[in-house]
């Protein structure tokens, strides 16, 4: 059973000046430790299909399933990380702050809280950056901010959008490294959409392709990835 199942999602946006369909008919599975990469151009529908997937947006005609379950709200067992990362971080609260919020809606012990919070930063080489605030950081760093968070959750599935298209190259491959150092060595189920097909295949174990001229198409690619 997989973990994710996308099946023929259809969404059209209306207007009183004319309806968009932003997405045509999308249908793919993800299994459990999974790291899927969604690729396509700007404006072939992969926010819509994110915020379908989260429970943001209702489709127009197919369904999600998270474990075998149909998604019409937020799930709880899903994170999201976006391109802005600036705006998803609270400045009033420092980076363990922002870290520990989403573990409080977790019945969780104290120390077990503290547990998930340190292992979460060390993850993401923020250790020694706990106590600072997120407008002291870089924007690299406060992406990993942002992905600590994710990690520290514990999600059954993180969902990554564009996230790291507003840094700069080098700081970019080592998000990239990070990413992949969550999947292999954690497990993690990682849903991570792009534009940038380099970063979808250096990334990916499978990459669904979404295009939209000149008609609708979905292509899976699989990739196999050399063993290190
Ligand atoms: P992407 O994330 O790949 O850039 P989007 O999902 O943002 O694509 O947009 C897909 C298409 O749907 C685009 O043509 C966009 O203009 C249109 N669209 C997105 N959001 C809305 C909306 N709220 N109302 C109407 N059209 C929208
Ligand atoms: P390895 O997986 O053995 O570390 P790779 O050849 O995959 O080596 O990558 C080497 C370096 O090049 C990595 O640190 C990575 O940051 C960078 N790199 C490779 N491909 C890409 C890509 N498509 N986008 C960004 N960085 C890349």
């Amino acid at each position: 059973e997989a973990l994710l199942k996308v099946e023929h999602l259809r969404k059209v946006y209306e207007s009183s000046t004319g309806n968009v369909e932003a997405i045509g008919d999308i249908s793919f599975e993800m299994d459990a430790g999974e790291l899927v990469c969604i690729v396509g151009p700007s404006g072939c529908g992969k926010t819509t299909l994110l915020k379908c997937i989260a429970g943001l947006l209702k489709p127009t005609d197919g369904l999600v399933e998270l474990d075998g379950k149909r998604v019409t709200a937020p799930p709880p067992n899903m994170a999201l990380v976006f391109q802005e990362y600036g705006r998803s971080l609270y400045p009033w609260l420092t980076v363990r702050g922002n870290v520990e919020l989403p573990l409080k809606h977790k019945k969780l012990s104290r120390t077990e809280r503290d547990r998930l919070i340190d292992d979460a930063l060390t993850a993401v080489g923020l250790e020694h950056a706990a106590r600072s605030y997120p407008w002291q950081l870089s924007g690299g760093m406060q992406q990993r901010v942002a992905i600590a968070r994710a990690v520290a959750y514990q999600p059954e599935v993180l969902i990554m959008d564009e996230p790291f298209a507003a840094v700069d190259a080098q700081t970019r491959a080592d998000l990239e490294d990070l990413v992949r150092t969550l999947h292999r060595e954690r497990g993690m189920s990682i849903l991570f959409v792009t534009h940038d097909i380099d970063e979808s295949v250096y990334l990916g174990q499978r990459v669904v392709v979404l295009s939209k001229s000149p008609t609708w198409v979905q292509e899976d690619l699989a990739i196999d990835l050399a063993p290190e």
